[in-house]
């Protein structure tokens, strides 16, 4: 298998997963290091010789060429993205970079390997899928009422979201016009371990526990529907086996909460298993902020199709995925 962008937030929690899942299955990690890949993030495999770790761009054709001939590829999981929307704000360059040419470069070698290269399989190559890891964002905003399912229109609204909707209508097209066997998810705002600092989570328990102003945008009404990590990694797992392809699958839990409950739910907690050293409470510490420019105002996502189709089902809601998550935080920050 390839994983690419695995030393990242989701990508390093499914290697984790998968190799622990099927102790019989090889990983090659392709990840560029940029300023989110992490490789303590894999720490766990450092013993493990089904594991493999690539320091490289998926935009490099030679490499990933030379990476398909070396390790014959029978399947591929794409999670390398810039994916950070306030970076693409102010560097939307990146963004096309990666997420549009590199989706299209990995696809494009796949192709040739799978369907026309000297280890050809079977026209539609059955046996060799291209899963494709995307976003809710793709959708653009809700109102106040409403889901995204698989059939809303694509109405992306900051460059990250535009940047990914181009690559799923990239990777549509790879089943449409060459009959290749790809599958996509789009998944909701995810959260638990190993997030990079600069998202939401992370940042309220970072400030909160160094006593400084936790920033929240605008109003904090926004509204997101959070899914713990490895639920996302297990609707992965089952997709990538069972999805029927050239479909796509929406992954979401069922958690929607919108930023005011986020902070004031963390603060909460933090001050009862960590009270502030001057007895006050860390909700204290909240300061809102000069909104996002174009900031979608509700996501929520309808998955019924991942779980009556392929029988995945969320393990964790909001309130116990964030009681693990703010453990994992205390004990990385207070190292
Ligand atoms: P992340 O930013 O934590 O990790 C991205 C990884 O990709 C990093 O390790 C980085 O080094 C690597 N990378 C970046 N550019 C690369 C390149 N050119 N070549 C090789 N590697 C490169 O991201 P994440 O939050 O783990 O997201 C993973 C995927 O899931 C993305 O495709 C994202 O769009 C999607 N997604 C994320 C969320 C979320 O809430 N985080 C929700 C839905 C979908």
């Amino acid at each position: 298998m390839l994983v690419t962008g695995g030393a990242g937030f989701i990508g390093s929690n499914f290697i984790v997963y998968f190799l622990e899942t099927y102790k019989d299955t090889k990983v090659v990690n392709l990840d560029l290091l940029t300023y989110a890949g992490d490789l303590s993030n894999l720490s766990e495999l450092e013993n493990n010789s089904n594991y493999t770790f690539v320091e490289g761009d998926i935009c490099d054709t030679a490499l990933v060429n030379s990476l398909f001939e070396t390790y014959k590829f029978s399947g591929v999981i794409h999670f390398a993205a810039e994916s950070h929307v306030d970076n693409s704000i102010k560097n939307p360059d990146a963004f096309v970079k990666t997420n549009v040419n590199g989706t299209f470069n990995l696809l494009d070698v796949a192709k040739k390997h799978w369907m026309e290269g000297p280890f050809t399989f079977k026209m539609g190559c059955e046996n060799n899928r291209f899963h494709h890891i995307s976003t809710d964002e793709v959708y653009g905003t809700l109102g106040e009422t409403g889901l995204f399912t698989e059939d809303t229109p694509y109405a992306p609204n900051s460059p990250y979201s535009a940047s990914k909707a181009s690559s799923d209508f990239i990777v549509r097209s790879y089943f449409h016009t060459y009959g290749m066997n790809v599958v996509t998810t789009n998944c909701s705002n995810n959260y638990g371990p190993k997030q990079h600092d600069e998202k939401l989570i992370p940042t309220i328990i970072r400030k909160a526990i160094t006593n400084e102003p936790i920033p929240i945008y605008g109003d904090g009404k926004n509204i997101r529907d959070w899914l713990y990590v490895l639920d996302h990694c297990t609707g992965i797992d089952l997709a990538f086996q069972k999805g029927k392809a050239g479909e796509t699958y929406n992954v979401g839990g069922k958690n929607e909460r919108d930023n005011l409950y986020i902070v004031h739910k963390i603060c909460e907690i933090l001050d009862s298993i960590k009270p502030k050293e001057d007895g006050g409470s860390y909700a204290e510490l909240i300061t809102f902020v000069t909104d996002r420019p174009g900031h979608d105002f509700r996501y929520a996502i309808d998955a019924t199709k991942l779980e009556n189709e392929l029988g995945w089902k969320a393990s964790e809601n909001f309130e116990s995925g964030i009681m693990k998550t703010i453990e994992w935080y205390l004990n990385k920050y207070n190292n």
